[in-house]
């Protein structure tokens, strides 16, 4: 058996989930369950690939709530750190998963297979091209399906008795989103604000966790 999950109250009716990231850079990930006016839940990434039945529907439980009372599952961006139990959660409770428009966009580019950068006229050194190919362009399996609902800056989220808008955020990925809470006085970052992780990744697609980086201080600056 695993250890029960670590929930805590953020603000009335919003409980925050310590989900687990196997092999990630940090140790959890942050998932969120928001009640909502009807008496169904709403999640905010769920966390990294197969951890739902060990930590989420477990925390649900804690909560005295099944799988079934989940209305939605919204992804602020498509790393698997966030995203990955996106489609067994949807499996285990048939909701809804939400992305932003630019994130479905990139899962499309994905399916489609990436363009070949032409190296040779970026010049890039020969001796490094198979490399930086590698790296480009490599097959991998989608971090979510498919999105059932897209949604974009400033749409407010179908949660019944809460007013939660989207706010775009691109940098961490072209279509990270944030989810603002004015009347909870809350602000869901996802990657947007997190300590030693850039936040200019601008690749369409990014397929494995969070790295922690230096910020290099520019020698040139001021
Ligand atoms: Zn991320």
């Amino acid at each position: 058996m695993t250890d029960a999950p670590h929930v805590s109250l953020l603000a009335p009716g919003i409980h925050l989930v310590r989900v687990p990231m196997p092999g990630g850079a940090l140790a959890f990930s942050n998932a969120y369950l928001i009640e909502d006016a009807l008496g169904a839940l709403h999640v905010v990434d769920p966390g990294s690939p197969g951890t739902s039945r060990a930590t989420l529907l477990p925390a649900l439980a804690r909560l005295g709530r099944r799988p079934e009372d989940i209305a939605s599952i919204v992804v602020t961006h498509l790393h698997p750190d966030h995203a990955g139990a996106a489609d067994e959660l949807r499996s285990e409770s048939g909701a809804v998963v939400l992305l932003h428009e630019r994130e479905r966009d990139a899962l499309r580019t994905l399916a489609a297979g990436l363009p070949v950068p032409d190296l040779e006229r970026w010049g890039v050194p020969a001796d490094r091209r198979a490399e930086l190919l590698a790296l480009s362009v490599a097959p991998g399996a989608p971090v979510v399906a498919a999105p059932d609902v897209t949604v974009a800056d400033g749409d407010v989220l179908d949660i019944p008795g809460r007013s939660i808008q989207v706010v775009a955020t691109p940098g961490h990925t072209p279509g990270h989103l944030c989810l603002h809470d004015a009347d909870a006085r809350l602000v869901v970052t996802g990657d947007h604000v997190l300590e030693g992780v850039e936040i200019d990744e601008v690749h369409d697609v990014e397929r494995h966790p969070p790295q922690r980086h230096r910020h290099q201080r520019r020698a040139d600056a001021g």
